[in-house]
């Protein structure tokens, strides 16, 4: 797309609307209709003149993400299928809790770091999601939510996707999310999870946005992590934690270890009182997720019972623990089984809609 209105901040758009000969508050208005009204299409942008309008369709294209295909699980998750502009898909997922509703957002289409446990890696990398269509996602959950009088109440990138492979799209995204005028969520109640690319971790630091971060750990030295992480060659587990304390010394949220259980392979109770003795430099918190099943590989979720005394060691050393209630798993909704779109048909000219006939956007 030549002029990605999608990606553009209010002051990005008050200059296009500038070096377009029409005055600055044009962009405000743009913005608003953006990410408060959620338009979907330029005729609904009531405010402007019918010349305006179409002048705005041809010149600055605006093409929102679309939901393709909605499957609801019985728990209340949903998953979407979400057409892009080029024709790729990603998924997302509302999911209810206590405190409400939060949306998992995909940041790249496929994922380049190949994790041995994870869906979302097997196709490798397509491309990365624009600050719009990542940010994007979220205004589609809004809307969709809004059909039940709910909301979103936290963001979490942790949908397809390595987020710091993708950092420019994912920290402008961050923005959009937060910006008062934009979708007003707070920083933090936006999650970043990563699988630890530590340069990145640092850089995130320094951005003056106080997001949660969240890693995924999944052992606590590098021979086991590996061996389920090609990544940890490349960022192994000594400079990863550097990378952290910097984070935690810098914004001072708390960071959170996203740890997956596997049958033999990283349950053992030597790793959990190895992990103790690695997380217990700086606050955190350990998230363990007993690995939701993915066929391509040969492994088996930890049994209850090893969960059970895994988490026991943890909570005895008065690490602050939970074990993660996995939603939407019959609808290949839970952690680690999204998958890149698949079979996206022919690409339609940059500027169209997906080929496939799109699910009502609603809300424009
Ligand atoms: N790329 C980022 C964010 C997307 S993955 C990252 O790796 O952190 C989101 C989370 O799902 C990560 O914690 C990841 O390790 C986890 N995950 C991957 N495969 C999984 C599986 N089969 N079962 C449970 N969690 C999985
Ligand atoms: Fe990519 Fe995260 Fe899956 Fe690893 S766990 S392959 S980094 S999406």
């Amino acid at each position: 797309m030549a002029v990605d209105v999608l990606s553009m901040d209010r002051t990005a758009l008050e200059h296009l609307m500038e070096e377009g000969g029409l005055p600055r508050y044009r962009g405000r208005q743009l913005f608003h209709a953006l990410w408060k009204t959620r338009v979907a299409s330029y005729d609904a942008l009531s405010v402007w003149p019918a010349t305006l309008r179409s002048r705005a369709a041809a010149e600055w294209p605006l093409v929102r993400v679309v939901p393709v295909e909605r499957q609801q699980a019985r728990d209340g998750t949903e998953k979407i299928v979400v057409g892009l502009f080029d024709g790729e898909r990603v998924e997302m997922v509302l999911l209810p809790h206590r405190f409400g509703w939060s949306v998992c957002v995909s940041t790249q289409v496929g994922c380049a770091i190949g994790c041995h446990f994870c869906a979302s890696g097997l196709a490798g990398k397509t491309r990365n999601l624009s600050a719009g269509e990542i940010a994007d996602q979220v205004a589609l959950g809004e809307t969709l939510l809004a059909e039940r009088g709910e909301r979103v109440r936290r963001v979490d990138l942790m949908g397809i996707g390595e987020p710091l492979d993708n950092y420019a799209g994912t920290v402008a995204g961050l923005r959009l999310m937060h910006d008062p005028d934009g979708l007003g969520l707070s920083y933090r109640h936006l999650t970043v999870s990563t699988s630890g690319l530590a340069p990145r971790i640092r850089k995130l630091a320094d951005e003056g946005m106080p997001v949660t971060l969240a890693v995924s750990l999944h052992a606590p030295n590098d021979a086991v992590r590996g061996e389920l992480m090609p990544v940890n060659r490349a960022y192994p587990i000594a400079p990863l934690m550097d990378a952290l304390a910097t984070y935690w010394e810098r914004t001072r949220r708390r960071i959170t270890y996203e740890y997956l259980l596997i049958d033999g392979v990283n349950d053992g109770l030597t790793l959990a009182r190895e992990l103790v003795r690695l997380v217990r430099r700086f606050p955190c918190h350990v998230n363990l997720i007993p690995w939701n099943p993915v066929p391509e590989f040969p492994y088996r979720p930890s049994p209850p019972a090893q969960v059970t005394a895994f988490r026991t060691v943890l909570d005895e050393a008065g690490i602050s623990c939970t074990v993660r209630r996995e939603l939407g798993q019959e609808i290949e909704a839970a952690c680690g089984q999204l998958r890149r779109g698949l079979g996206a048909g022919p690409t339609p000219a940059s500027g169209q809609q997906p080929s496939e006939r799109p699910l009502s956007r609603g809300g424009a």
